[in-house]
């Protein structure tokens, strides 16, 4: 009754190590999108568990045979869809790695390695995006988690209790509310939903022609929940909003937010290491008065799913909020090292620093700047195309590596291009050759494409280029 010998763990392992580099060689041959239909894949698997073992060849072998025709290819040059989230070569190998170790960093004790590793790599991270030595990291798995934390420490520093005595039947409490703008992500009413502060509660603040948040608008927002007896006590802005990647005005948002004291959370999930680029350090403006940032080297460090980092100039905060320590997890060190499960929700942790300790040294700071700030030179020459071309146009500024445009060939009304843009949008995504993603920007249908996989190349953006068009005409 024991494990898969180990060597038939080392061969499989071996083929299954080729199977990876094979298929990360040949990937363009998989259509970027999944073709299948609903329930296509379900009908492929036994309803019932086999009752005896299989050999792990069969396994191996049903991969190609019921799962890969399912697989949308995140990793696929093709892929220029939502923002791009691509597996390096080092970041795999880190991967299986973690699950070779195999070890949970719930406590220092429970493998110190962990714990010191995860401090050293969000220092490393820390200095590549230039936040200052007062900025204390922590991984969770994704930007919706980092959010909520943040969340719920603005909501720790009230000082109302909700620890002890929570936040229902309680009259004296006023209604929390809180701040975003229209582009924030989903995730920051998510997090106000798990937190008991409800979609009610997030005030979404108009922006301007650029998408980028109103600080008058919400300064007046502030002032009326004052005046209408409600505690305001978080503003999440934005830097690189999910539709555009606009940059909400950090500095002035954050005067207000001192002014009133509230806590300011930045989402930075998909563009702060840019910051890693000293052209675009200027995005990291004021960002030293936010009391939390969160940053997601999944979305565009090349970094495998999943891997968020959550810095705060308040660890103290987010300890008040979820530390409880039962009997069985006290060790004779904590006085003296940090326990990891004192920082967040989950008790049990995945070794994800190792990914970062790899990816860092594998590529080198300069080495990833040097590729993210490629990756903004393709979109800006992606953008200029678009521009240049009479039947299109941008749909929002271009700052990072993500473009919003739609074809407009004239002579037709908003309702008849919203269904042109729509159809168009279908039949890229089915052309088996690239696959984008949409949104709407004033009630207006926009194509968006991202350029963020550490595979893309010129040629890929070219040719994405020259399909668009040709199914214009289509
Ligand atoms: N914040 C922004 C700005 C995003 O664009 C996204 C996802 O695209 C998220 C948060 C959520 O990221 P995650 O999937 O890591 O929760």
């Amino acid at each position: 009754m024991s494990d898969m010998p180990i060597e038939e763990f080392r061969k499989s392992g071996h083929q299954l190590i080729d199977w990876i580099a094979d298929y990360l060689n040949d990937i363009e041959k998989y259509p970027p999108l999944s073709q299948v239909n609903p329930g296509d894949i379900l009908k492929r698997i036994p309803e019932s568990p086999p009752q005896k073992g299989e050999d792990i060849e069969n396994v191996l072998k049903d991969v190609d045979k019921i799962l890969m025709d399912g697989i949308t290819h995140w990793n696929h040059p093709g892929f220029m869809a939502y923002f791009n989230s691509t597996s390096s070569g080092p970041g795999i190998l880190a991967e299986l790695l973690t699950a070779g170790l195999g070890i949970n960093g719930m406590l220092w004790k429970t493998s110190p390695v962990f714990t010191e590793l995860e401090r050293a790599m969000m220092n490393w991270f820390r200095q590549m995006i230039g936040l200052p030595e007062n900025y204390w990291g922590i991984i969770y798995d994704t930007a919706s988690t980092s959010s909520m934390h943040a969340i719920a420490s603005a909501r720790e520093q009230l000082n109302l209790v909700f620890r002890e005595k929570g936040m229902t039947g309680r009259e004296e409490i006023p209604k929390l509310r809180m701040y975003c703008s229209e582009h924030a992500h989903s995730s920051i009413e998510k997090g106000a939903v798990t937190l008991g502060i409800g979609i009610e509660g997030v005030k979404k603040i108009p922006v301007n022609n650029k998408f980028e948040l109103i600080p008058k608008k919400l300064e007046q927002k502030i002032v009326e929940d004052f005046l209408e007896g409600n505690k305001p006590f978080c503003v999440v802005a934005t830097v690189g909003t999910t539709s555009t990647t606009s940059i909400d005005p950090i500095e002035e948002i954050a005067e207000l937010c001192e002014k009133y004291n509230i806590w300011l959370h930045i989402d930075a999930a998909y563009a702060g290491v840019a910051a890693m680029i000293p052209e675009m350090k200027w995005i990291t403006k004021a960002w030293e008065k936010a009391d939390s940032i969160v940053v997601n080297p999944h979305k565009w460090m090349f970094t495998p799913m999943d891997l968020s980092i959550y810095f705060t100039r308040k660890p103290e905060i987010l300890k008040q909020a979820f530390s409880l320590v039962p009997e069985y997890l006290k060790t004779k060190v904590d006085d003296e090292v940090e326990n990891l499960m004192d920082y967040g929700i989950q008790l049990g942790r995945r070794f994800r620093s190792l990914k970062l300790w790899f990816i860092i040294r594998y590529f080198g700071v300069d080495g990833l700047a040097s590729r993210i700030k490629n990756h903004i030179k393709l979109a800006k020459e992606f953008a200029e195309w678009v521009d240049n071309e009479n039947d299109f146009e941008l749909m929002a500024p271009v700052l990072f590596s993500t473009i919003c445009f739609r074809y407009n060939p004239g002579n037709k009304t908003e309702e008849e291009l919203n269904n042109l843009n729509e159809k168009l949008f279908e039949k890229i995504n089915f052309s088996g050759k690239i696959f984008l993603s949409h949104t709407k920007l004033n009630d207006k249908f926009v194509i968006r494409l991202t350029i963020g996989s550490i595979r893309h190349e010129r040629r890929h953006i070219e040719e994405a280029w020259q399909i668009i068009k040709k199914l214009t005409h289509k």
